[in-house]
């Protein structure tokens, strides 16, 4: 479990601050970032829990010394979702394994009842066919990535320490072979211990039947650097990033660049150097990050997680679309991006050059 995060709601507070007298009052004024409530128009995330059965030395969530475990309660999910309405998408991706989480059946039932789509993000490991008939079951269930890292059985070892790549492949064969109403994709945080082996990875989609691959960057923090994780140059990147393609290409395998994926000269050179009638998927440039806008987390011991910066996660005081999507936090957000003040945290996200780039 991850404690120390660099920035709070206070560092928002004080950029707020400074940049009150360069306004207007109505531009001052919070209340004016609320967003309404619109059924079917926001997303959430949930950690379930923040136990694990890997031990990642990239884990954003994991910090050296803290290894309490928590579980969201289900009444606590319950509270959250009946506060919320309806939602567009649930996506439980935060924190630890959220096949570990022993009410899953019931979180996937309440989340059924207050989203069109549910999302799971799995490292895979325990995707039995227990597992499998759970998720199968789950109509509502659309999408559920499996990250992976590397094909590479010695580079998925150093990322993805604990697990085994043999089970994660048998595991996916099997889920695979139900031909289930369930999209599958893998995906893989570039960082320089897998580089050079990524593009294995088109070759090992397609013998799984899996038909896209999502990559996103490494966010440094504290955990990965004392594991001598790093994220790569701008050039290795590209280069590796070309060799993925021409593989993907070849084994008519989707690849899907992050928003947050890497700086605008890396996306541009992909894009010029990939061959025109292949579908690489790059996120659309933007001038600012709008995830704010349209989502945000709730973390296995109930507090508010902002969005996917660096951000201290807060209390929520009142269970309801207010008191959650219009927490002071995310109105502080909404507030200091439109008006171009990037907060630090910010600079930091993997979403940086989104926010940089105004
Ligand atoms: S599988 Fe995910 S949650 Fe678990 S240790 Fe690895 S990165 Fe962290
Ligand atoms: S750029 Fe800022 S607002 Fe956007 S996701 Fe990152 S931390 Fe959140």
């Amino acid at each position: 479990m991850r404690t120390i995060f660099p920035f709070s709601i206070r560092d928002l507070e004080e950029l707020n601050g400074s940049i009150d007298e360069t306004l207007s009052a109505e531009e001052r004024d919070l209340s004016n970032y609320k967003i309404a409530y619109l059924p079917g128009a926001y997303s959430l995330g949930i950690g379930l829990t923040s136990r694990c059965n890997l031990n990642c030395p990239f884990c954003y969530y994991r910090e050296r010394g803290h290894n309490t475990v928590s579980m969201l309660p289900i009444a606590r999910l319950r509270d959250i979702l009946t506060g919320l309405g309806q939602l567009r998408l649930i996506s439980f991706s935060l924190e630890g394994e959220a096949l570990l989480y022993p009410g899953l059946k019931d979180a996937l039932d309440l989340a059924s009842e207050h989203a069109e789509i549910l999302q799971i993000t799995t490292n895979g490991q325990l995707l039995d066919d227990g597992m499998a008939d759970l998720l199968c079951g789950t109509p509502k269930l659309r999408s559920l990535i499996l990250s992976i890292d590397s094909a590479d059985p010695g580079a998925y070892a150093a990322m993805r320490r604990g697990g085994k790549l043999s089970t994660l492949e048998r595991n996916i064969r099997n889920f695979q072979k139900r031909n289930t109403h369930i999209f599958t994709e893998l995906y893989a945080i570039v960082t320089d211990r897998n580089i050079d082996t990524l593009h294995t990875l088109p070759e090992f989609a397609a013998s799984l039947g899996i038909k896209l691959i999502s990559f996103g960057k490494l966010r440094e923090h504290g955990w990965s650097r004392e594991h001598q994780i790093h994220g790569v140059t701008d050039r290795q990147m590209t280069d590796e990033m070309l060799r993925v393609i021409a593989e993907a290409q070849k084994e008519q395998v989707q690849v899907k660049l992050a928003p947050y994926f890497a700086d605008r000269t890396v996306v541009e050179e992909l894009r010029e150097k990939t061959d025109p009638s292949y579908g690489l998927f790059i996120p659309p440039d933007r001038n600012f990050c709008d995830m704010p806008w349209s989502f945000t987390a709730i973390l296995s011991d109930g507090r508010l997680f902002p969005c996917c910066g660096d951000f201290s996660p807060a209390e929520i005081e009142e269970c309801s679309f207010d008191g959650i999507f219009n927490h002071k936090y995310l109105l502080l957000l909404r507030k200091l991006i439109k008006h171009r003040a990037v907060p630090e945290g910010c600079l930091e996200c993997r979403n940086c050059r989104v926010s940089r780039s105004s």
